[in-house]
């Protein structure tokens, strides 16, 4: 590779989820993320219950920064961190992995959408 170019790579790990977006509406689609049947089969979902409790901390999802509601829809990962399942999906859908600790999302044989690489 010309060393030139080198800087101009894409480094989509490192990149945050508006960033990615910004590339998406820029480039066309570009993934690191799950296929939607690895997603359909491989994320849990659950109902979120608030625990009435006084002093109790709210829970947030770490996507949107929204509390959430009772029996809002959660989507968890393999690492056991949950979110919305609207956010997550979508979230897992540019790159496998958890926004709060960074481990593999969900690990699935399906795979992971194969990503092109290319220069800008
Ligand atoms: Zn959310
Ligand atoms: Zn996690």
């Amino acid at each position: 590779m010309h060393p030139h170019y080198r800087d101009m790579m894409l480094d989509v790990d490192s990149m945050s989820y508006e960033e990615l977006l910004a590339l998406e509406d820029r480039m066309g689609f570009v993934s690191t993320g799950l296929s939607e049947e690895a997603l359909l089969s491989s994320l849990t979902h659950s109902k979120y219950f608030l625990f009435i409790e006084e002093n109790a901390l709210k829970e947030s999802c770490s996507i949107c920064q929204e509390d959430y509601e009772e029996e809002d829809e959660l989507g968890t990962l393999d690492c056991g961190h949950s979110f919305h399942i609207a956010c997550i999906e979508q979230w897992l859908r540019c790159k496998n992995i958890c926004p709060i600790c960074k481990s593999t999302g969900l690990c699935t044989r399906l795979g992971i959408a194969s990503f092109p690489q290319f220069s800008m």
